[in-house]
């Protein structure tokens, strides 16, 4: 079966990533694209702005004729537009997922409320592979006990404002939930100095930064005589797209409910 996707602001860095994805995937059919009003690009082909061969389907600022149109609606725009896209989601009862980071408690508690109505995937990082490793940060950290101190190294790019990355956080958060700990009470998120010892049980994060590097973490448990790494590099965005997709394929025929990329993969 064949199903609809549309895709919110189309015109941007993800957006254009997920067009192209969707108009690579076999089972996914791209039936709307929408920008914000007075957008450069409406009327544009679609397939056009992804740099792929022309699809027939116009870059809109008609977001509900792309609700309307779409079994399910990829968003990776910006928080301001959550309420509008649950409003409209809600209204043509299509699926929602959502790639847009920065929500605030509104934001999650309007997505709360259209998980009562459609279905609803949100991840802040939907890259199959990262998901993956996330699963498998909580499976091993719940066999290995602290005779495996686990530390969690990662690099980006130069330009990254915050540190560690959300994913190494969330790769800490995964890692603690497997050894049935909060991760506030167990991480060191810098050394620096006369450190002492490392403690039994700490989950430890260091950062480098430099060049171009668009992402890569390991997940380390160094244990007495043998250390098991873990690791994910991301080389393109392109993954977070693709992890959108899938999460758009997944949805259909699903029941209203608000699901992440865990319940996707069936982790
Ligand atoms: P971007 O600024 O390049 O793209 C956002 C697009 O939304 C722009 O083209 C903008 O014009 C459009 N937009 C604004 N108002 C609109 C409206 N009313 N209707 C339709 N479109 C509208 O940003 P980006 O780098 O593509 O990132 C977008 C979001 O995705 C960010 O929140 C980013 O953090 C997030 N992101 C998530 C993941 C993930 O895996 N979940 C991965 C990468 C990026």
């Amino acid at each position: 079966m064949t199903v609809q996707i549309g895709v919110a602001g189309c015109a941007g860095r993800m957006g254009r990533m997920l067009l192209a994805a969707v108009l690579e995937t076999p089972a996914a059919r791209l039936v709307g694209g929408s920008e914000r009003p007075g957008h450069e690009a409406i009327g544009a082909d679609l397939g056009t702005l992804a740099g792929s061969a022309p699809s027939g389907v116009a870059l809109t600022e008609d977001a509900e004729a792309m609700f309307a149109a779409a079994d399910v609606v990829i968003d990776f725009t910006t928080p301001a537009l959550i309420a509008e896209h649950v409003r409209l989601a809600v209204g043509r009862g299509t699926s929602l997922v959502v790639g847009t980071t920065g929500l605030k408690p509104d934001h999650e508690a309007a997505l709360e409320e259209a998980a009562a109505k459609v279905a609803v995937v949100q991840a802040a990082n939907m890259s199959v592979g990262v998901n993956l490793l996330l699963g498998l940060a909580r499976q091993v950290a719940a066999v290995l006990d602290e005779g495996y101190d686990i530390e969690i190294v990662e690099m980006h790019h130069r330009h990254k404002v915050d540190a560690p990355s959300g994913t190494a956080l969330a790769l800490g958060k995964a890692a603690a939930e497997g050894r049935g700990v909060a991760l506030d009470e167990v991480a060191a998120r810098v050394r620096d100095g006369i450190t002492g010892p490392r403690p039994g049980g700490q989950i430890g994060f260091a950062t480098l930064r430099g060049g171009d590097v668009v992402g890569e973490h390991t997940l380390i448990f160094a244990g007495e005589g043998e250390r098991i790494e873990l690791t994910h590099k991301a080389t393109s965005r392109a993954i977070f797209a693709r992890g959108a997709v899938r999460a758009a394929l997944w949805t259909e025929g699903r029941p209203a409910g608000r699901y992440s990329m865990r319940d996707v993969l069936g982790l």
